[in-house]
């Protein structure tokens, strides 16, 4: 897709923009309710995120499952701003689904998502 390359390139530089402080991570309704398992939360899914796109990682129904469980309440993106990190969280992990979504459709599995 044209294009790609560089929403990837912009989205990876945003997400290098995270300190992994984990300042985001007590405050997220779907971290309390996995019972604390990185993985659903926002430090979690930046590098979920990050990993995919950078192909790091290859898509399965589990990290599908910790990208689209998200409920951009963007309960992390105000801690993180209060503390001074300033990550727009929720329009990146929604680009990175985008993007993603994109990725999967043209190769022809988009039934994953
Ligand atoms: S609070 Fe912001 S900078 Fe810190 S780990 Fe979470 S997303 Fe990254
Ligand atoms: S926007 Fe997503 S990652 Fe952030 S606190 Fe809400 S559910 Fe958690």
């Amino acid at each position: 897709m044209k294009g790609e390359g560089a929403e990837r390139d912009r989205l990876l530089k945003e997400i290098a923009k995270c300190r992994a402080c984990r300042f985001c991570v007590d405050v997220c309704p779907t971290y309390q309710a996995s019972g604390g398992v990185e993985s659903y939360c926002a430090y979690g899914r930046l590098q979920i995120t990050k990993y995919l796109l950078n192909g790091t990682l290859a898509f399965d129904d589990a990290l599908t499952y910790c990208l689209y469980s998200c409920l951009q309440c963007r309960r992390c993106e105000v801690m993180c701003k209060s503390k001074g990190q300033n990550l727009d969280i929720c329009d990146i992990l929604g680009r990175g689904r985008r993007l993603l979504s994109q990725r999967l459709a043209e190769e022809g599995n988009d039934a994953k998502l």
